[in-house]
């Protein structure tokens, strides 16, 4: 027969337990998306720091690149519209 202590100890076990595969998950996620690669960034361009709004991305129609209108290049295709 469990004491109370003892009962007590066991669902503290099993919150922790709990809570750090919750953690665990959450951490794996976060590593999945920072693995992803995040479109073509040419060599030498700023990254955005932690905090600041991030830029507006647009679309290139024809060949599908996320580019910063700021600081957009054309792609090398004759009907980019960059
Ligand atoms: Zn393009």
């Amino acid at each position: 027969m469990f004491s109370l202590p003892k009962l007590l100890t066991l669902a503290l076990i099993i919150l922790v337990v709990w809570y750090g595969f919750k953690w665990i998950s959450r951490v794996n996620r976060l590593r999945a998306e920072q693995a992803r690669p995040v479109g073509r960034r040419a060599p030498g361009a700023a990254a955005p720091g932690k905090g600041s709004r991030a830029e507006e991305m647009e679309k290139c129609r024809v060949c599908g690149v996320y580019v910063a209108p700021a600081s957009a290049a054309a792609c090398g295709r004759p009907d980019c519209p960059f």
